[in-house]
């Protein structure tokens, strides 16, 4: 017998305490983060600037960000507690066989018969659960973008918009999600216990088909990508791109003002043929000497490997969450703890399953973000080496300030949930000395920095 067969005899025990166990876990969590984001919130009450950024950063400006810090931090902490409750309120009233059992229902009355398999039966309690959930979830997310977005002027969405973008969404998983459901169901039902191998593959392949058809299908249905136009900028990145034999085949520009003033750029495509895309909003507001320094960033990611080894460990992880599912798939005291005494749906195993690794799914974001980190850093000294270093500072220094990002980080809650390095932590290892403050033409007749989403990707 094999090392996962005998894991699963030994998870497989009546009477076992899931309920509980799950709701720790859960709890557990968000004490967890709640105590991190409380240290966070610590720094981001300092009302001096890292010495770093001293001269660079106007006193207004790292008020500013302090300020937009502070109130994401109290956001999360709230957003977290309804999550909880809302979390705790499904497990304690049996809110999933119930609605496994609603769905059941609706089929039987409603559908043809040849619809009451368990397939079709996933496939509407998933759509019913998703609908559930966004409910729950509007108002957060109404407040997050109307009044706490809003209040630090990055907002650029209409309540029309925002409407429109969620009823595409919708649209949307009702086509996508039921093939792909079905065909992991298939595979589970035909493959038995051999299943990890194949349903394995059928991921990849399905993130091979993503990576190819999101830019063509999906992402022209809430933005416009247009090619950039003929100039100074487009020559150089053709000629970066050439320099270093990046595959480029067309250079994008895409409207990402319509929802928020975020800048960005990133690459897209198969390994021999790449496509870069640039927001409107960074050509706007950034010199093409600093957008190229930008891309030499993301070129160092390419040339360095780091989207092929994310790539690898994206891989590895799948295989490992599959291997796991093998154990938990045919556990009869998990679907007993939480009311699914009869029957055992392969899709109700696999929500309880990833409720149970969520341990493990903090020890994996913390040590991906390690990775990360490290892959940003390398990214840099590319860029540097081409010799970019005051350009790619300068747009470092530009885009925070744009996005009000935090400029410094306890470092218990950086290690946790920076995917990026810190601004003060980026320029000091890019050798950055203090100089006099960087506001070039362009920005001096625009009022107010606070234009972007609080996001930066370089
Ligand atoms: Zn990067």
């Amino acid at each position: 017998m094999d090392f996962l067969q005998r894991l699963s005899l030994f998870l497989d025990r009546p009477l076992f305490p899931w309920k509980k166990l799950i709701l720790g876990f859960s709890i557990g969590h968000y004490l967890f983060e709640s105590f991190l984001t409380l240290r966070q919130y610590q720094v981001l009450q300092r009302t001096k600037p890292p010495a770093v950024l001293a001269k660079e950063i106007s006193q207004e400006t790292f008020d500013k960000s302090q300020a937009y810090g502070r109130a994401k931090a109290r956001f999360e902490i709230a957003s977290g507690l309804w999550a909880q409750i809302q979390n705790f309120a499904f497990v304690q009233l049996d809110v999933l066989p119930a609605l496994w059992s609603l769905t059941g229902a609706w089929l039987l009355r409603w559908a043809p018969a040849r619809f009451s398999g368990e397939i079709s039966h996933s496939i509407v309690f998933v759509m019913a659960f998703i609908v559930i959930q966004q409910l729950l979830n509007l108002p957060t997310r109404i407040y997050n973008t109307f009044v706490l977005e809003e209040r630090f002027g990055f907002n650029k969405q209409t309540p029309a918009l925002f409407v429109t973008d969620m009823i595409k969404t919708n649209l949307l998983t009702a086509v996508i999600m039921p093939p792909i459901l079905a065909g992991f169901l298939k595979i589970i039902q035909k493959t038995g216990n051999q299943f990890v191998f194949y349903l394995w593959v059928f991921a990849a392949g399905l993130q091979l088909f993503t990576t190819t058809a999101y830019p063509i299908f999906i992402q022209p249905i809430f933005n416009k990508l247009s090619p950039l136009d003929e100039g100074e900028l487009k020559k150089k990145v053709e000629q970066l791109a050439a320099s270093h034999k990046f595959p480029l085949q067309e250079l994008f520009v895409i409207d990402g003002s319509k929802r928020s003033a975020h800048s960005n750029a990133y690459f897209y495509g198969l390994p021999w043929k790449k496509h870069i895309v640039i927001y409107d909003t960074l050509i706007e507001k950034t010199e093409t000497s600093e957008i190229i320094a930008i891309l030499a960033h993301e070129l160092g990611h390419w040339k360095l490997g780091h989207t092929t080894r994310l790539f690898g460990i994206a891989q590895v992880h799948l295989l490992y969450v599959f291997s796991l599912f093998s154990v938990f798939i045919n556990n009869a005291s998990l679907y007993s703890a939480f009311g699914f005494h009869a029957q055992h749906p392969i899709v109700i195993g696999f929500i309880l399953f990833s409720d149970a690794l969520s341990p493990m799914d903090t020890v994996i974001k913390l040590l991906l973000n390690v990775l990360s980190r490290k892959f940003e850093f390398e990214a840099d000294d590319f860029a540097k080496r081409l010799g970019f270093r005051s350009e790619l500072a300068a747009s470092l220094i530009k885009l925070h300030a744009q996005n009000l990002s935090t400029m410094d980080a306890d470092w218990m809650y950086a290690s946790y949930h920076f995917s990026h390095p810190h601004l003060s932590e980026r320029l000091k290892a890019l050798d950055w000395k203090p100089q006099q403050a960087l506001t070039s033409e362009k920005d001096k007749d625009k009022e107010g920095v606070a234009k972007a989403s609080g996001r930066d990707e370089l």
